[in-house]
């Protein structure tokens, strides 16, 4: 039987000598993986076309297990994220997250969010931002979203809510924050996003700035909450993350050798 979908690929890799292994976060269907036959060959269109963060639409033949990709056409490339490592690392992260949850119906609004989460990292967003957005809706989309608007222990809404913490599921009060070992402070600025991230659909988030601290507030709160309550371990931020650093410590030399000939 002949099936059709739009996804996006969330990786490719060899599958026995000729062929590839392409797997698809599709629009309607979630993760959809396929293998393409002859796939590994140079010069072929389903090579050209099947590259990992790209927005495709195939055409497959639907068998047993794995379906069979038949035509493959390219409908939208982040030409950045192909050609930076590091946000391509950070595109992989993405895929890592939604693999976790492709298979559930739920996760089909996720198909907007990924592709907002792209759009997003090609071009100037702070990648640690546009992560947790993703992360929020994925966790969302598996019942395991934080609690940001009341105190995640004790249930109380008429209070400010000061600390963060995994064990208690979210956002804490002045009161609670001392009964729980994990509390970390909770800034109003990174409340703000936190909670702007988990309602807001992705048309509505306009352009992400913040500062530094506040940004290293939210990506601290956001792993924390993860190691704590995502169902598998996750590796490609930390990934992400060591590649950006060696590419940051080298855009800093010219200035300090600049500053050592005045
Ligand atoms: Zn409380």
């Amino acid at each position: 039987m002949k099936e059709g979908e739009q996804g996006v690929v969330l990786r490719v890799r060899p599958y026995g000598e000729r062929d590839l292994l392409v797997v698809l976060f599709g629009k309607t269907q979630g993760r959809l993986p396929l293998i393409a036959r002859g796939g590994r060959k140079l010069g072929s269109r389903v090579h050209a076309v099947l590259q990992p963060f790209r927005v495709v639409e195939v055409r497959y033949r639907k068998t047993r297990e794995v379906g069979t990709v038949t035509q493959a056409e390219l409908l939208e490339r982040f030409p950045p994220l192909e050609e930076d490592p590091v946000r391509f690392a950070w595109a992989a992260y993405g895929a890592e997250l939604l693999e976790h949850v492709g298979e559930d119906r739920d996760a089909r609004p996720l198909y907007d969010v990924y592709l907002w989460y792209l759009r997003r990292l090609a071009g100037n967003d702070p990648p640690e931002l546009v992560a947790a957005y993703l992360e929020l809706a994925t966790l969302r989309a598996q019942g395991l979203a934080p609690e940001l608007h009341r105190c995640a222990r004790c249930g109380r809404e008429d209070v400010p809510l000061v600390a963060f913490s995994s064990e208690a599921g979210g956002a804490v009060c002045a009161d609670c924050t001392p009964l729980l070992s994990d509390a970390y402070p909770l800034s109003s600025a990174a409340l703000y996003f936190l909670r702007a991230f988990a309602q807001l659909p992705p048309g509505r988030i306009g352009r992400l700035t913040a500062k530094p601290d506040t940004i290293d507030e939210v990506a601290r709160h956001m792993d924390v909450f993860l190691a704590h309550h995502w169902p598998a371990p996750l590796h490609a931020k930390r990934v992400a993350r060591e590649i950006s650093r060696p590419l940051l410590v080298a855009g800093e030399e010219p200035e300090s050798e600049t500053a050592k000939e005045t």
